[in-house]
């Protein structure tokens, strides 16, 4: 099945109760015993599982084309998970340009706990090499990455990773499972930031863990979904859903009007770097031509005058909105260094730009008029 139809249809069925064809919300936290004491209809506490998460978990799962799925309140949520399955004393390599809340989460919270990571540039394979350790139980890869969008090489870093006997984990929130697929590069865990694309309209929090197997690492995961009770709401996870079955017309539209966008930006006067894969000049454009279908809807770039000239274009855009996230309906545009606070290794004159689903010209007029 093409991941269309799979977007439109896994995790759905009609209800057999009333024939609804769009599926019921259940918000009950608790559900009934037989007399004999057993739960015939599988549920027994909402923090357990219940109809709309499990709805959502076989969608996903689907969709990744993995085994099996465990989704959370958030994408932090769901990262915390993997990295939860790890013992106080384990390593793992991460990239220097991770997404800043995993390494916030890495820093000031895991750090203490006695988890060991070291930050390399996951573009350059040698480098990861050089940082495993006899402890090392994962790679965190994240490509396309945040802010910078790097390329990584899933399938070289996954290889890595097995012949050290770690986990090879891909954060997919960029790309989605409609443009990237890790498992066939052989990652052994997904996680996502449902939050972004896959909900796709800037109103539900959410995160998953796809698994590439049933057993083993993904039943700590899902053991840990229950008894550490990061988990979605039964309308979240409704919400979800109901979004991943555009997903994949509205991923591709974003990826489009990126690709003019990102056209548009690199000719531009004003405009010192732009940084997106799908650029024939971005040092990462030959490999995500191989590992994804398109280039996405994310990218930033480098206004020529500094931190001070990046303020001002942010400042007069008229359709683009200024504020974080990405992946909704409107393009969004930050200043990304000034959110990742101390420490950051975003340039300060850097803007990040989410393509939404306005007109490209309306976009580009947009860009046009506020860079000046
Ligand atoms: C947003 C994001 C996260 C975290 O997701 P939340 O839902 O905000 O917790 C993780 N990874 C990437 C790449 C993200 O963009």
């Amino acid at each position: 099945m093409r991941i269309e139809t799979i977007a439109v249809h896994a995790g759905h069925r009609v209800d057999p109760a009333t024939g609804a064809v769009a599926p019921p919300i259940s918000l009950s936290t608790t559900f009934e015993r037989d007399p004999d004491g057993s739960y015939p209809r599988g549920h027994l506490y909402a923090r357990n599982s219940n109809p709309n998460r499990d709805a959502l978990e076989a969608c996903l799962a689907e969709l990744e084309a993995g085994a099996a799925a465990a989704a959370f309140a958030s994408g932090t949520a769901a990262t915390l998970a993997v990295f939860h399955t790890l013992a106080p004393g384990d390593h793992v390599i991460a990239p220097r340009d991770v997404y800043h809340g995993t390494a916030r989460l890495l820093r000031e919270h895991l750090a203490p706990w006695g988890l060991a990571a070291t930050f390399v540039d996951m573009t350059d394979v040698a480098a990861a090499r050089a940082a495993l350790t006899p402890r090392t139980r994962a790679i965190w890869v994240e490509t396309p990455s945040n802010p910078m969008l790097k390329i990584s090489d899933v399938q070289a870093l996954a290889d890595l990773a097995h012949g050290a006997g770690a986990l090879c984990v891909c954060d997919n929130t960029f790309a989605t499972p409609i443009l990237q697929r890790p498992f066939t590069l052989g990652a052994d865990l997904v996680v996502h930031a449902t939050t972004k694309y896959l909900s796709g309209h800037g109103d539900v929090m959410g995160g998953a863990v796809v698994a590439r197997a049933r057993a083993g690492v993904f039943d700590a995961i899902r053991a840990f979904q229950a008894a550490g009770g990061g988990v979605p709401s039964p309308f979240d996870c409704w919400l979800a859903l109901r979004s991943i079955r555009s997903a994949p017309y509205r991923v591709r539209a974003h990826a489009e009007n990126a690709l003019k966008v990102a056209t548009f930006l690199a000719r531009h006067p004003r405009v010192e770097r732009v940084h997106y894969p799908g650029l024939p000049g971005h040092p990462g454009h030959a490999l995500a031509r191989r590992q994804m279908s398109h280039f996405g809807g994310m990218t930033s770039f480098q206004v020529a005058g500094g931190r001070d000239a990046a303020m001002a274009a942010a400042a007069k855009v008229r359709v683009i909105i200024r504020a974080t996230s990405f992946g909704g309906m409107e393009s969004l545009i930050e200043h990304r260094a000034s959110i990742e606070g101390p420490g950051t290794t975003t340039p300060e004159n850097l803007l990040r730009l989410s393509v939404g689903l306005e007109h490209p010209d309306d976009i580009i007029d947009d860009l046009s008029q506020a860079l000046g």
